[in-house]
């Protein structure tokens, strides 16, 4: 390791996720570690351009591993989208001193990343935050676990009321793009159905399945509904279909929604934090940049940010056969 840097930022863009907090502790006590100074930087790269900045010692990350949000704010920026902007957000850099960024959050922020690289020649190593999961190059992204077990919760809580009642409950949860909170809180609490972005289950098979489970005896059901499935209906239309197509059904909804994003983090993501942030703090010690890093067979790796980006994390598509044989 060469220790040449000496100064670098840390901020949290885009979306928020749990186990953020625990990153900024870990890429601030890393940096003291090292004798390299760590700014703060708020509300992502809206702050940068305006040049909210704090210094943090390994002391002002004291008792924040266990909260959720994120302690320097999260914001999208406009201005960071125009050259204009991120003119006046290298020259604040510059004027403190900062040598490198590293930038917890999703695609998005990973994007502006490289894009400023590339103008600049500015370091900048990558963090995955985002409870979708959806980043290419990690098994697992800050906040997935957690949010993962809060929907895991939620739907057993529905399921108290769905069997007292002998009620059908479709529950949307978070997953614009992917399915992985939707597939695997589903196996996780033992939905009869799983529709998520990545397959058309078809109606037809929805409406077979259900009548398959009330014939089988069982008295109360549970879809769970990814926000970006393929049906082409929202989970109220879903759910008025259904009703009309099964009268021995009484249908319910229940969306849970930000409360995903929400909470502490889980051991799981406190301790993937840990580790990142330390990763991400001696790959720009060590003069690195255009790096995310991420988990993959339990290791730490690196992997080229614009890959990142542009690849594909794929599911399990073999859970949802898990979930079938499950339902028999
Ligand atoms: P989430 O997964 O939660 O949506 P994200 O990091 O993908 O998180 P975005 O809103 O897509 O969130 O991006 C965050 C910020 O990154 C944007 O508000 C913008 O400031 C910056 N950004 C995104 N794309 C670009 C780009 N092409 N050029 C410059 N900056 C960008």
């Amino acid at each position: 390791m060469t220790e040449t840097v000496k100064k670098i930022a840390v901020m949290t863009s885009g979306g928020d996720a749990p186990g953020m907090n625990a990153a900024i502790r870990s890429v601030v006590r890393t940096s003291a570690y090292y004798r390299t100074e760590c700014i703060g930087i708020y509300r992502g790269y809206q702050g940068l351009i305006e040049g909210d900045f704090t210094p943090l010692t390994a002391r002002s990350v004291n008792n924040i591993i266990q909260k959720g949000g994120t302690m320097l704010k999260s914001a999208r920026s406009k201005e960071f989208m125009t050259k204009e902007g991120r003119q006046i957000a290298y020259e604040n850099l510059k004027e403190k001193g900062i040598e490198g960024l590293v930038v917890i959050g999703g695609d998005g922020s990973f994007t502006g990343g490289v894009v400023f690289n590339q103008e600049y020649d500015f370091p900048v190593i990558g963090i995955p935050g985002t409870i979708d999961n959806d980043i290419y190059g990690t098994s697992h992204t800050l906040g997935y676990d957690t949010a993962l077990n809060t929907a895991m919760d939620a739907i057993d809580k529905i399921r108290d009321t769905a069997s007292s009642h002998s009620r059908l409950f479709f529950v949307e949860v978070m997953g614009r793009d992917a399915g992985f909170i939707a597939l695997n809180a589903g196996v996780g609490a033992g939905a009869e159905e799983i529709l998520i972005p990545e397959e058309d289950l078809g109606l037809e098979r929805m409406l077979e399945s259900l009548k398959k489970s009330k014939r089988s005896g069982k008295s109360s059901s549970i879809v769970v509904v990814a926000e970006g499935d393929k049906s082409g209906k929202n989970v109220y239309e879903l759910a008025n279909y259904v009703e009309e197509n099964l009268e021995e059904y009484e249908v319910r909804v229940s969306v849970l929604g930000h409360m995903q994003r929400g909470g502490s983090p889980t051991c799981f993501d406190r301790v993937l934090a840990s580790r990142l942030g330390v990763k991400a703090v001696e790959l720009l010690i060590d003069g690195k940049t255009n790096l995310m890093v991420g988990l993959q067979n339990n290791e730490v790796v690196a992997t080229d940010l614009e890959k990142a980006i542009k690849g594909i994390n794929n599911i399990d598509m073999d859970l949802l056969r898990v979930s079938d044989i499950m339902t028999t």
